[in-house]
């Protein structure tokens, strides 16, 4: 099973997690800039998580075997702090980057007039620059948050299919369906989607456009729940074909409009998934796969992600 992660903030993450991840099959993944659980006090702040982002993020996934995208921009919780607004000025030099393959996460948080004004403004920036726009839906009024995004989308004069509208649920997926957006849906463990749901429904509604994430990050959140979404397919009778649409064909598809991906095998790491890729049902790695192992002597602007001499 390979597998694309296409919402996961691994920066928030441990390196056990991507050898994990390798082991269960992930080969890609987008980062997408967020907040940090609390807040920043300057663009400054801004710069320098974006610049890891791109940089020391990126080297990092690629010790594991996994290659690295991200998605820049000012969330929807930070609009609302003056402190923050700066940033949208220093948003084109990101934009402009390799390895930069959206906009986001735009959208609601609390649907304020500050969050209006921002969610505008970077969706002009993703037409200006010819990229997909990530969007994700408030979670609190979800119903309401999300009739309100898709309206503002469609003002904005923004093609649908350059859109994905996240963290959808049974209560949502129809009016994104119909919008033209693409449906982005956050397994997590213990609120909102899991596994079952979501194969309940991939059943009512098919596949095509579907992206299916962990949105793994500093919370409680499980960077494998990709991999057991696709265990949960087959084991709902999905074939494996419909399964490498959802986890890996989609994402290629929709962030691959960026013109950016990067998906050629990490030099020194196997081809295949399956070989690598084997996990039991519980998406537990096998223990008899190949770990992933970084690269001895790799650095990134002097640093590595080993500590020590390997014995
Ligand atoms: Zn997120």
């Amino acid at each position: 099973m390979r597998i694309f992660d296409p919402h996961i903030h691994m920066s928030a993450r441990t390196t056990n997690d991507y050898a994990a991840m390798y082991l269960a099959g992930v080969r890609a993944v987008v980062e997408p800039a967020f907040w940090l659980g609390q807040p920043r006090t300057n663009v400054g702040s801004f710069v320098d998580y974006f610049d890891g982002l791109i940089g020391w993020e990126r080297f990092r996934a690629a010790q594991y075997g996994i290659r690295h995208h991200a998605t820049i921009g000012l969330n929807p919780k930070e609009a609302n702090d003056p402190r923050c607004r700066e940033v949208l000025a220093v948003l084109p030099r990101y934009l402009a980057k390799d390895g930069v393959v959206a906009v986001g996460e735009l959208g609601y948080d609390s649907m304020t007039a500050e969050e209006d004004e921002v969610f505008v403004a970077q969706l002009a920036l993703a037409r200006e620059f010819e990229l997909p726009a990530m969007v994700h839906t408030p979670h609190r009024d979800k119903a309401a948050g999300t009739l309100r995004t898709l309206d503002v989308i469609r003002d904005a004069g923004v093609d649908p299919g350059m859109v994905v509208v996240d963290h959808l649920n049974e209560t949502t997926v129809a009016s994104v369906a119909d919008s033209g957006c693409w449906m982005g849906f956050s397994i997590y463990p213990d609120t909102k989607m899991d596994e079952a749901r979501m194969v309940a429904i991939l059943r009512e509604h098919g596949t095509e456009r579907v992206l299916v994430n962990s949105a793994a990050d500093w919370g409680n959140s499980d960077p494998l729940k990709t991999r057991k979404t696709g265990q949960a397919m087959l084991d709902a009778g999905f074939t494996e074909h419909d399964v490498d649409v959802v986890l890996w064909q989609n994402p290629v598809a929709f962030y691959g409009q960026s013109g950016r991906l990067h998906l050629d095998p990490v030099p020194g790491f196997d081809e295949s998934t399956d070989a690598s890729g084997a996990a039991d049902a519980s998406g537990a790695a096998d223990a008899s796969g190949t770990p992933a192992v970084p690269t001895a002597g790799a650095t990134f602007e002097g640093n590595s992600v080993l500590r020590g001499a390997r014995a």
